[in-house]
């Protein structure tokens, strides 16, 4: 169907943001997928050939469209049909939840739930009353899995069963395991999870993907498995691939990357290869972030879930054959071990990049910044993290979602959602960038207000050094001529151009273009 509208167009708007030096206008016209001229609409009007179709929103600010530079998206797509925890205040609430759930091919799925704050820790009695089929719950970080008795055997896990490197199966006083499993440990029972349905997971990638268009999101960078991949290929060739994707795969697969010689920057006009993906360390949430330091009024300081030489030998095998390394890395140590490793690798045709950077040790910046190592943070997660920052973390929370500090030294500098772990709306994580606060209003005057960002400098995060990001400068992230035509129109108040998060929060995408084709207008 979409394959029949044209791709061409010309839209008439209150402002382009064009993110390119020289660019200004109300209009631009784009032809076949490209964009031909952006400026006056008086004088795009006579550039633009008569028989294009018009778009006329007086009011709209028109921006590049929107990348989302860290997404699990085919997990949010299947998620969307699996049991939703989060916003379970009590563990009783999110069992209820799991009580009325049906099967799918043998196992109960769900993801969301966050215990901090439950009375009642999660343990696999309290599912095992409500299902006796297995069970496996995502926790909202997916840091950690919450499963039954009948997943634990299924699994093989029992008062026997060591813990893998990097990861806990917690244990009750008996030496029982108790349900709950976290990071690497979360693998014993996630490795043997029947594959969704090919037909099941490309019904739900369609419908994400709408959902995408509607936030006015046109591309991604995702970080999944072999599955999602073959997903994505399956929509590109029915015609279906509405998105632009780089896809970064796991790094279990560098060896067979390395034999099937796939590159960095392979791909095509929709699916780019980028860097395999590899963990330093855990998360802020389950305090496995590894830190310089220990956690404020603990002898913990979190964990490294890779070893130094295998990360090490990992990312010199990726680079020596074109394939950069997307490393994540939340706490400082796991910041600066990530810093030491790559700052020095062979570059590949997609920059090498650092997953969240949550907190960086003041003595880093100006190194980050100069290995031109990009930066990949997911601004909405700061709305959650305040009070944990400053709880585990103290003073060395001014490292923390230090954007103003790594702009000014020209880091480059992604956004993204971490979807399904925040919300795929990227309002939410402008509104977080600009202001700093929860949508509460508190902090008051927002938290570390010094490292705030401008509208400006918040979309091109989104765009332009998305595009940067992916190795498509030349193509994506602004619009000018020459550039791809993936744009979305506004509705907004202006305020949000200077800097009120809350103008840009109420904001709605009227009209999103993906390659010069209307893919979502209201
Ligand atoms: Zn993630």
């Amino acid at each position: 169907m979409s394959a029949l509208l044209p791709a061409s167009g010309m839209l008439r708007a209150r402002r382009v943001l064009a993110l390119a030096d020289g660019v200004a206008g109300d209009a631009l016209w784009w032809e076949d997928g490209t964009i031909r001229g952006v400026g006056r609409a008086t004088d795009i009007e006579r550039e633009a050939p008569r028989d294009i179709p018009r778009y006329d929103l007086p009011d709209a600010l028109v921006t590049p469209g929107f990348v989302d530079g860290h997404t699990h998206f085919a997990m949010w797509a299947l998620g969307r049909r699996r049991v939703q925890l989060t916003g379970s205040a009590t563990r009783a609430e999110a069992v209820s939840r799991v009580a009325a759930a049906r099967p799918v091919a043998g196992w109960v799925r769900g993801l969301g739930w966050d215990a901090n704050g439950w009375r009642d820790a999660p343990d696999r009695y309290a599912l095992d009353a409500v299902q006796a089929g297995p069970v496996y719950l995502d926790s909202l970080d997916v840091h950690a899995a919450w499963v039954n008795t009948a997943a634990l055997r299924a699994a093989g896990i029992d008062r026997r069963t060591a813990d893998p490197f990097g990861g806990r199966i917690v244990r009750d006083a008996n030496g029982e395991p108790t349900g709950l499993l976290l990071e690497r440990a979360v693998n014993l029972v996630a490795r043997i999870l029947p594959e969704p349905p090919a037909a099941l997971l490309d019904e739900a990638l369609r419908g994400a993907q709408v959902e995408a268009h509607r936030l006015g999101v046109t591309g991604i960078h995702d970080v999944e498995d072999e599955g999602a991949l073959a997903g994505f290929r399956r929509l590109e060739a029915r015609g279906e691939l509405e998105l632009r994707v780089l896809f970064q795969p796991p790094v279990a697969t560098l060896t067979d990357l390395v034999r099937r010689r796939v590159r960095s920057g392979d791909g095509t006009e929709w699916l780019t290869i980028g860097g395999v993906k590899m963990f330093l360390d855990g998360s802020l949430g389950s305090r496995t972030a590894w830190m310089l330091e220990p956690y404020e009024g603990s002898r913990d300081r979190g964990m490294p879930i890779t070893g130094e030489a295998e990360a090490g030998e990992a990312m010199r095998l990726a680079a020596a054959n074109g394939i950069a390394a997307t490393v994540h890395a939340i706490g400082d140590a796991a910041v600066r071990r990530a810093l030491d490793l790559m700052s020095d690798l062979p570059r590949a045709l997609v920059p090498h990049r650092i997953e969240h950077f949550q907190c960086v040790h003041p003595l880093d910046l100006d190194r980050a910044a100069a290995s031109g190592i990009v930066v990949s943070m997911q601004p909405a997660h700061l709305l959650t993290d305040i009070p944990l920052v400053d709880r585990h973390w103290g003073g060395r929370g001014r490292g923390a979602y230090a954007f103003r500090s790594l702009l000014r030294r020209r880091t480059p500098m992604v956004f993204g959602s971490d979807v399904p772990v925040a919300s795929l709306d990227p309002r939410e994580g402008v509104f977080a960038a600009l202001e700093r606060r929860g949508f509460d209003g508190a902090p008051a005057g927002g938290w570390r207000p010094e490292e705030k960002l401008g509208f400006a400098e918040v979309v091109q995060a989104y765009t332009s050094a998305a595009a940067h990001a992916g190795g498509l400068a030349h193509r994506r992230g602004a619009l000018a001529a020459g550039q791809d035509a993936d744009l979305v129109a506004w509705a907004v108040d202006p305020a949000a151009e200077r800097g009120e998060g809350e103008a840009f929060r109420a904001a709605r995408a009227a009209l999103t273009v993906v390659g010069g084709r209307v893919v979502m207008r209201r």
